[in-house]
């Protein structure tokens, strides 16, 4: 049945909006809704190009039954069961006021020095999910919660803390920090607090929070007032979450300048200043530290300070997203950034902390705010939900119990990492080991209904296709979002109840080609291109229905570093090979054209990897067994030659050592380098500092048996982690022979999954001061080291060979490490490479020599 369309209705062809629109003149149009002397119905016309929007309140979002609300569901269920007693132990201890309640574990043990940070999360928790729910029960133990903190904090001054404090741990963290003398992160702990309050007040309108966090916040300005602007610069070093952020929450709620003043205290400069000239230095920065500082920055320019800060939050955005981020929309690996573009080269099982991506959430969603017309915001924010957010949770979990990793190594499995225990439960708990990603997944999964539409005076943006209802109070409009996004490719919107005259504005994501919408049943002649808005401004009314069309393809994105290695979207889905029990894996080698999609379902695929069929489900749906996010695409590269390299060392200047092999692959002496004496003829010194030799390109590429043999001295006790060679990928793939490893010991390692993923054989360590001959010998599985041509130590399980560390080994070294290790102070000479394994009689040979 169509319905006439009886009002104009807009698209806009660009992002920005503020290009050239069509007008449809649609069949029964009219202009009854135009203004006197507006432009007849035929004449185009802009919508005017939107500058800002805001969010609608949690109360007036509600989410339909989908896989989002049953997230939202286990997460609250969660939140009903935790004991608030257990989780205010600490607090109650330290200053004195009994409890008998069983202590936490994780890091909210009683010696953990972050302990408190999972109060601060549960108060936010507990404001969003009643703010979003209304379900009473939380009301009441959050004022519960609430007035227990308020009773800690009023005790600060007889347990000898200063007037306001209120934290899980004694108040000479901050003496600790201030003097630089070690501590983890208070500041971080009492921002989870103070956030954790301020969402008390203002989503369960708990006046006790207010003045309980605006007495913690007294505290903050007393104790930050002494510190001299070069010692709170210090301070800063120390990650300190989003501190800025919540003071600026607390200038929005009481106009007092004073928070704001406190808040620029939290400006650091060393981290700030370079993205304000949109310099990307974060290289060797933990990731999470900087993150809630940049949304903490966007808040003091909404706030009315200098535009400065939006500029350095909407870099910092832009650079992440642009240079650091992974393709389920993830950042970090070991919880750092690494090099600008450095993706294949850096995964691991330890990819993507998850509360990374809870804040560039956060901080998009703030950017949002202020350029509602880009669609980039809102189709980063859709990948990193559906994708990494949405699977963090273990569906099969009663409790939502989290992940705190993504990982993204071949055969990388959810689960928590090994520093949180040893306890057999793959995700979070109840009570045994709370983390900070337990933490956020807590807020995470309450939340999901804050960014899935936001408003202009008159526009409604449909930001996310999640089933879902918003009313839109001032304008008397109810409006339904029905979707089995993204297993559906449609959504359609209903006016559930009332009527207005607004713009309905639906992102078109920029992997969207060929995007339609009918009104009332009525196919729009438009066709709003990837990355817009489509627009339709008219009088609604009770039952119009408005349903898109989002055309979903599959492509495979190359990683920036590496154009073979790639991996399989299909629309903003992020698809991974389904691995069950298998271990030992290394990257796949995926035939392109091997991927199709099932008729039975339309998110469950199958391909060939490594001539083998495997299924393929969006990351998000896949628990409880490995997985594989990047594969190898093209031709394997050809086999080395038995004899593939030959560096004599002999050359006694310049910076380039010839291949004695003939074959060309000259290795680079780089840094501080410099020709020196050897064992025979000329030798290559490393001065510990910044030398090194960068051997040729795609030595050993494709290699299925190998050897290097060379001649070292090692000058004076080598630092751990020092590299004789390292050859490989990047940290993902590689194998390095190191003379001090952790262990203390001398160890080869070879790995195509991280570092958590290596292959070894240790021995004791080599002498220094005087040549001694080293190699390693592989084929079939064993791997032998030899040191003085005798072996010292073998592995017989090695699965992993160069041919697994994809097309191409672009990071060769002698002297220098895949991770920034220091640097080997060192001679080499007579360094070999061989496509083939040597034998003990020949190794023994090459020693003797
Ligand atoms: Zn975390």
């Amino acid at each position: 049945m169509n319905e006439p369309v009886d009002r104009r209705h807009f698209i806009a062809t660009t992002a920005s909006g503020a290009a050239a629109v069509m007008l449809t003149a649609a069949a029964g149009g009219t202009a009854a809704a135009a203004t006197p002397g507006a432009a007849p119905a035929a004449a185009p016309r802009k919508p005017r190009a939107l500058t800002s929007v805001r969010p609608f309140p949690l109360t007036a979002v509600t989410l339909l039954p989908g896989t989002f609300k049953d997230n939202q569901s286990r997460n609250t269920a969660y939140l009903r069961f935790v004991d608030i007693d257990r989780l205010l132990h600490t607090f109650r201890l330290n200053v004195g006021i009994a409890s008998s309640a069983q202590p936490c574990g994780g890091w909210e043990s009683p010696t953990t020095e972050l302990r408190g940070h999972s109060t601060g999360h549960l108060l936010s928790g507990l404001a969003l999910t009643y703010a979003n729910t209304g379900d009473t029960a939380l009301l009441d133990k959050s004022r519960k919660l609430v007035s227990a903190l308020a009773a800690c904090q009023a005790k600060s001054p007889a347990a000898g803390y200063r007037t306001g404090y209120l934290s899980a741990f004694p108040e000479n963290f901050f003496d600790r920090l201030e003097a630089g003398s070690g501590v983890w992160a208070p500041y971080y702990t009492i921002h989870k607090i103070m956030a954790g309050l301020v969402d008390q007040y203002r989503l369960a309108g708990n006046a006790e929070a207010l003045e309980t966090v605006l007495r913690q916040a007294a505290w903050v300005d007393t104790r930050t007032a002494r510190l001299s602007y070069d010692q709170m610069q210090r301070v800063l070093e120390t990650e300190y979450g989003g501190m800025n952020d919540v003071l600026a929450d607390l200038h929005a709620i009481t106009g007092d300048s004073r928070w704001l003043r406190v808040a620029e205290r939290f400006t650091h400069a060393r981290v700030f200043d370079p993205l304000s000239r949109n310099e990307d230095r974060l290289a060797g920065l933990h990731a999470n530290t900087q993150i809630p500082k940049m949304v903490g920055a966007l808040r003091l320019w909404e706030e009315g300070l200098d535009s400065r800060y939006r500029t350095i939050g909407e870099n910092f955005w832009k650079i992440v997203t642009d240079h650091h981020t992974y393709v389920i929309g993830g950042n970090s690996n070991g919880e750092a950034f690494h090099e600008p573009d450095a993706i294949a080269a850096q995964l691991s099982g330890s990819c993507c902390e998850n509360c990374n991506s809870y804040n560039m959430l956060k901080l998009a969603r703030l950017i949002h705010f202020h350029a509602p017309e880009r669609t980039d915001l809102l189709d980063y924010y859709e990948r990193t939900l559906f994708n990494q957010m949405l699977g963090e949770q273990d569906p099969d979990s009663a409790h939502g119990f989290n992940i705190y990793y993504t990982g993204l190594a071949p055969g990388s499995f959810k689960q928590q990492p090994s520093f949180m225990g040893p306890d057999p439960n793959q995700y979070s708990t109840d009570y045994d080991n709370f983390s900070c990603d337990h933490g956020s997944g807590m807020e995470t999964h309450a939340k999901f209904a804050d960014t899935i539409y936001t408003r202009g005076d008159r526009s409604l943006l449909v930001n996310l296709f999640i089933p879902s209802e918003v009313r839109w109070q001032e304008k008397g409009i109810t409006w339904r979002q029905t979707t089995g996004f993204p297993d559906q490719q449609t959504t359609t919107l209903t006016v559930a109840s009332g009527a207005a005259s607004l713009e309905l504005r639906v992102r078109i994501p920029s992997w969207a080609s060929g995007a339609r919408a009918k009104l009332n049943g009525t196919t729009l002649p438009d066709q709003p291109k990837p990355g817009s808005w489509l627009i339709i401004d008219r009088q609604w009314k009770t039952g119009d229905r408005v349903e898109v069309t989002l055309p979903m393809a599959l492509r495979l994105d190359p990683t920036p570093d590496d154009p073979d290695i790639r991996a399989v979207l299909y629309g903003p889905v992020v698809l991974a090979g389904a691995y069950g029990t298998v271990t030992g894996m290394t990257m796949p080698r995926l035939k392109q054209d091997s991927v199709v999609q099932q008729a039975t379902s339309p998110m469950r695929f199958t391909a060939t990897a490594d001539g083998q069929s495997v299924t393929l489900l969006p990351i998000a749906r896949v628990h409880h067994q490995r997985y594989n996010v990047y594969w190898l695409t093209g031709q394997p590269p050809t086999p080395p030659p038995a004899f593939a390299a030959w560096y004599r060392f002999d050359e006694t200047s310049g910076t380039t050592a010839a291949d004695a092999t003939g074959r060309g692959k000259t290795a680079r002496l780089t840094g501080g380098a410099t020709w020196t004496t050897g064992r025979t003829g000329g030798a290559v010194a490393l001065n510990g500092t910044n030398a090194y030799v960068t051997l040729a390109d795609d030595l050993l590429a494709g290699a299925t048996a190998y050897s290097l043999a060379t001649w070292v001295r090692l000058d004076g006790t080598p630092a751990t982690w020092t590299r004789i060679f390292d050859i490989g990928s990047g940290v993902t793939a590689n194998m390095f022979l190191t003379p001090v490893a952790d262990s203390g010991k001398l160890r080869f390692a070879i790995t195509a999954g991280g570092g958590g993923a290596e292959q070894r054989i240790e021995a004791d360590p080599l002498p220094t001061g005087q040549w001694t001959h080293v190699a390693v010998a592989y084929g079939g599985g064993t791997a032998v080291l030899y040191v003085g041509g005798r072996e010292v130590g073998r592995n017989n399980r090695v699965t992993v060979e160069p041919v697994h560390f994809g097309n191409h080994i672009r990071a060769a070294y002698l002297g220098k490490s895949q991770y920034p290790d220091p640097y080997l102070r060192a001679a080499f000479d007579d360094f070999r490479v061989y496509g083939r394994t040597l034998s003990a009689n020949e190794v023994a040979t090459l020693a003797e020599s």
